[in-house]
């Protein structure tokens, strides 16, 4: 593609952008000018005081969906709404900043708290209702009242009365609507309804409604008679079924205060709000926090599930790995033993030529060897069926012993294993065979994953009351991503430099659960790329055991 090719593209992705979030911005306003406009209708006194303001929840959701960008338009439809009705211009504009500033500011601390969208956990539902309404909202009712106090509209002694009314209005507003918008997001977790379960929950809220009109028009006080029915649709359809059900519930609710029917009939206004908004407090709590509960335990019980299937595969897995490994070892002994014979002579003079193939087949039969012990091995040490004999020991004996045993095969390479070793002992509890194995596989790696020639350090020293063994090489180095995953079991590199050695994953498998028996930590400790690895293994002193 030219650079003028790319530069179009680039524009006309701009553009669409642009007009997306232009679109999106439009959207907002328009709803939150509506959905004010319409809650006007439903107020209880003089056109002013609603119960619920679903504006806060519109806004709440836009802020959390669009971004912070959706301020503008909160604040532009908030001014539309309030020159009208508010006490002057600038009295108007005040106001429809705290509109603004109240969602934003519950956004960033539902943010802070890391709320999810899906709504899916019990601290969501704890959040929006504490944060996002009780905290959020207090904004706007303080700034609202504060306004209309200064500007002589209501009277100082009704300051707090006023600030209570705004307040339970906004916070509502926030926990019927942003829920019941939040589980309209397409959301890959939420299963999506087949006809039939969109079936109930219509038939569900249908009775809802009507259960909620009919108990809202007699005076017994029988309107809590409706929960059942609401901790259902929590139940069988979590949030996509509480939110809803909790709008539906407290809609009729507020419908049924607006007409004074009911338990409504004889309230005064103060009244009716406590009446009201206790009914509505009761309706949001149990359904969410019964939603977000059947939530995260469909999720303990998947993960279990999950868990259980993995713990399964991962135990066929293992005793088919010690089956085959048993079943290999007889066969690979025996050809090593042939092998071994052909190449001393035992079986009578080899022709010259097969003595190359014949170094081939012992190198491959040995690397087989290896192997199948590294399968037993894991396989041992997955069933707990080590019986790690432990004495003190130490240390610096175990390393040097291992250094010894790589020396051949480093001069075979031609480079070179040193060791810088603490000037006392260093004791230790150990299995001295197992730590030497642990020693082996560092070395050995260090002195295989190199394009250089090798150069490995190994180190023993004490270090704030531990034991510290260091291997250290100048090979190709671990990706960062990966510094975790080598110790996972048939983990391998993708790097030529490592795929070309053969070898299958288990030997820092082993070392760590080897480690871990003994108490100790196996990590690498300092890797660049091209510029070496260093494996640090970390134990309790002998003394420190006893
Ligand atoms: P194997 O050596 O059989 O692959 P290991 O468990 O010993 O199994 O090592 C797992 C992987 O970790 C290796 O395949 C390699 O990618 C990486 N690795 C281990 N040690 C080093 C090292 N010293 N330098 C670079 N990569 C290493």
């Amino acid at each position: 593609m030219s650079d003028l090719t790319i530069t179009g593209v680039l524009h006309s992705a701009r553009q669409r952008l642009l007009i997306t979030t232009l679109w999106q911005l439009a959207l907002v306003a328009v709803a939150y000018w509506i959905a004010a406009r319409l809650s006007l209708n439903l107020a209880l006194v003089n056109g002013q005081v609603t119960p619920i303001w679903p504006p806060t929840g519109i806004a709440l959701v836009a802020i959390l969906v669009f971004g912070r960008r959706a301020a503008i338009s909160i604040f532009l439809a908030a001014l539309a709404v309030n020159l009208p009705l508010g006490p002057s211009p600038p009295g108007a504009a005040v106001i429809a900043a705290g509109n603004t500033l109240a969602p934003l500011a519950a956004a960033e601390l539902l943010k802070m708290v890391g709320f999810h969208l899906a709504l899916d956990r019990l601290r969501d539902a704890a959040a929006i209702i504490g944060l996002g309404a009780l905290a959020g909202m207090s904004i706007s009712a303080s700034i609202g009242s504060a306004v209309l106090t200064l500007a002589g509209e209501v009277p100082l002694d009704h300051y707090w009365t006023t600030w209570a009314v705004w307040w339970t209005g906004d916070a509502m507003g926030v926990l019927l609507v942003a829920p019941f918008l939040l589980s309209l997001l397409p959301n890959s977790q939420a299963a999506s309804l087949t006809p039939r379960r969109a079936l109930e929950l219509t038939v569900l809220l249908i009775g809802i409604g009507l259960v909620t009109f009919v108990l809202f028009q007699t005076r017994l006080r029988l309107e809590y008679l409706v929960f059942p029915l609401i901790m259902v649709a929590a139940w069988r359809f979590r949030l996509q079924g509480a939110a809803p059900a909790a709008l539906v519930a407290s809609g009729v609710a507020v419908v049924s205060a607006v007409n004074g029917t009911g338990p409504f009939a004889t309230e005064s206004v103060v009244e009716k709000m406590i009446t009201l908004q206790g009914f509505n407090i009761c309706v949001t709590l149990t359904s969410f926090v019964l939603a977000s509960f059947v939530a995260t335990r469909a999720r303990r019980d998947e993960a279990l599930q999950l868990y259980a299937s993995a713990t399964t595969a991962s135990e066929v897995k293992s005793s088919f790995l010690n089956m085959a490994a048993h079943e290999l070892r007889t066969p690979i002994t025996v050809l090593a033993g042939y092998l071994s014979m052909l190449a001393d002579g035992s079986l009578g003079p080899a022709p010259a030529k097969w003595s190359k193939t014949v170094d081939i087949l012992i190198a491959k039969t040995t690397e087989l060897d290896r192997i199948a012990e590294d399968l037993l091995d894991a396989a041992r040490l997955e069933s707990s069926a080590t019986t790690a004999t432990r004495k003190a020991v130490d240390l610096r004996n175990i390393v040097e012993e291992a250094a010894a045993r790589a020396a051949p095969r480093a001069e075979l390479l031609k480079g070179k294993i040193t060791t810088r070793l603490a000037a006392g002992p260093v004791l230790v509890l150990a299995d001295a065979a197992q730590l030497g194995r642990v020693l082996d596989n560092l070395i050995n790696n260090g002195l295989s994953y190199s394009e250089r020639i090798p150069e490995l350090k190994l180190g023993c020293a004490l270090e704030g009351g531990r034991a510290v063994v260091r291997v250290e090489d100048n090979g190709v180095g671990i990706p960062e991503a990966a510094q975790e995953r080598i110790f996972e079991s048939f983990y391998r590199n993708t790097d030529p430099v490592v795929t070309k050695v053969p070898g299958v994953g288990l030997g820092l498998y082993i070392s760590r659960q080897i480690a871990e028996q003994h108490g100790a930590t196996l990590v690498v400790e300092r890797s660049t790329p091209g510029g070496g690895t260093t494996f640090a293994l970390s134990m309790p002193l002998a003394s420190a055991i006893d």
